[in-house]
């Protein structure tokens, strides 16, 4: 697939080569075989292939230190990888050149009960991290849906979250330090170990979120809590999304902070009906709202009051799971969103737009109109407490792709009116490019380009993404 980004040449790449050999020998794994690069040249975007010229997997801080800085110098293009999961082309080596896979580096180093700290390399998957941290009793709440296969650099690159944020925050909430590879080389530590710290400027916050433009993440520092004991669900069903959307407003007005608050409409519900779950037979959008606590019957006693707002709102009924198996059998109702829409059409593009909380049903409408003017379906479920919506535009074949492209355009435009943002989880990468000067504005694009430039001259690391050099 053309990238319309000119590749490197391949003098550079030979050169590069010969120095990577010289420097590191063996000690570095190097790929350029077809099917490794044919394998690091997709994510979950569907762009692509594009294919790198070398994937490389360093073990440590000065493998990555060393592959940056030969690649500047031979003015090859570089892009971190992770488990390539992303959903907006970030990983992709659109230019060529190298690919900089950090999943050999996948060591916990270090899980800190006493501090509540977590020390991680790039590679180490969430799940891991997760299962790890559980077993000693405490909790790393972001939680985004791809958390089996995800790594904590792409995380961080990306500045994931998930159901959970509503409560507890997104991925940058979480980190406390980086260790960082600049785009020249030069190895940083930003923010600090402790869980307070405000000495400097907060390059933390300006380093998650990035998208691989402005270094690498080689170790990673994160805070924990202590794991909620108790932790209870319930799916409420509505007539209509302005019911389901007017009663997380009673909810959250009536002092009740849940832990996830997941909104279905009408076209995900017909596509996970029979999946081991009822709906009332008039419900056209359903809640899954989730609360935690320290003990049982109060967790249980709000979520009945949770209902009891719900019920006043207009929902149709309430289902409390009762256990463990009960509890799973809803979020997996959830987890089959993705999959039911699917095979509803065929193809989908899924989107992460946010609006305002009191927007969402202005916004799923006006979607769904966009969509019938287009000939397309459209579906929408996401976190229904922070405004983050999976909008989904359902296809059957490649020959929809023009009618897709310009109801995508409409829904962008659409999100900025609200007062909202083209992505809330998934990131701009290459996917988005094209609208990211829509939201930022000329004075933002502007300040947001110098300062990759002061990094990065050159725009050696990822380019093609975010935005152009010029
Ligand atoms: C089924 C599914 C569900 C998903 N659900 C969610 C969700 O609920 N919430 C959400 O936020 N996202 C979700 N995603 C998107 C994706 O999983 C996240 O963006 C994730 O953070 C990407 O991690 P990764 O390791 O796969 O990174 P990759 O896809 O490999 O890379 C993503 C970006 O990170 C950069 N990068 C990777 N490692 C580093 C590093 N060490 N240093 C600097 N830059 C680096 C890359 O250059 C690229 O720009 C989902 C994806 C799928 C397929």
């Amino acid at each position: 697939v053309s990238s319309g980004f000119a590749r490197v040449d391949a003098a550079r790449v030979r050169a590069l080569r010969e120095q990577l050999d010289r420097e590191l020998g063996a000690a570095l794994v190097v790929k350029d075989d077809g099917v490794t690069l044919e394998a690091y040249g997709r994510d979950e975007s569907g762009l692509g292939p594009f294919l790198a010229d070398l994937v490389v997997f360093p073990s440590d801080t000065a493998q990555v230190q060393a592959v940056i800085r030969a690649c500047q110098r031979h003015a090859v293009p570089v892009v971190p990888v992770g488990a390539r999961t992303g959903k907006s082309g970030g990983s992709l080596p659109v230019c060529g050149g190298v690919a900089l896979a950090l999943e050999k580096m996948n060591r916990i180093l270090q899980v800190d009960p006493d501090d509540l700290v977590a020390v991680v390399q790039p590679g180490v998957v969430l799940g891991a991290l997760v299962a790890e941290v559980e077993s000693k009793g405490l909790f790393y709440p972001p939680d985004p849906n791809s958390w089996e296969t995800c790594t904590l650099g792409g995380n961080v690159a990306e500045n994931a979250g998930g159901p959970r944020a509503l409560k507890y925050g997104v991925t940058r909430d979480y980190v406390l330090a980086l260790e960082w590879v600049l785009p020249s080389g030069e190895v940083v530590r930003a923010g600090h170990r402790t869980a307070k710290g405000v000495a400097g400027y907060d390059l933390v916050g300006l380093f998650v979120g990035s998208e691989g433009t402005l270094g690498v993440a080689t170790e990673i520092t994160l805070r924990l809590l202590p794991k909620p004991r108790a932790v209870r669900v319930a799916l409420v069903s509505f007539r209509t999304v302005a019911d389901a959307t007017g009663a997380v407003g009673r909810v959250l007005s009536g002092g009740f902070l849940p832990r996830a608050l997941e909104l279905l409409d009408d076209v995900v519900l017909r596509a996970v009906a029979g999946k081991g779950v009822s709906f009332h037979p008039e419900s056209r959008a359903v809640l899954l709202i989730e609360l935690d606590g320290t003990r049982d019957d109060a967790v249980l006693e709000d979520l009945l009051e949770v209902a009891a707002r719900c019920e006043e709102a207009g929902a149709l009924d309430t289902q409390v799971a009762q256990d463990e198996a009960q509890r799973e059998a809803l979020w997996r109702v959830r987890r089959l969103v993705s999959p039911g829409l699917r095979a509803l059409c065929g193809g989908k593009l899924s989107e992460d737009v946010v609006v305002p909380r009191s927007r969402i049903s202005e916004a799923v409408e006006r979607f769904k109109a966009i969509g019938a003017r287009h000939g397309l379906v459209i579906a929408t479920y996401g976190h229904a407490g922070d405004g983050n919506l999976h909008t989904n535009v359902l296809f059957s074949g490649p020959e929809d792709n023009p009618r897709v492209q310009l109801a995508l355009d409409e829904i962008m435009g659409v999100t900025l009116l609200l007062g909202g943002t083209i992505t809330g989880e998934h990131g701009v990468g290459l996917a988005k490019k094209k609208y990211l000067p829509g939201e930022l504005g000329p004075s933002r694009l502007a300040l947001e380009r110098a300062i990759r430039v002061t990094l990065d001259p050159e725009f050696r690391l990822n380019p093609g993404k975010l935005f152009e050099q010029s």
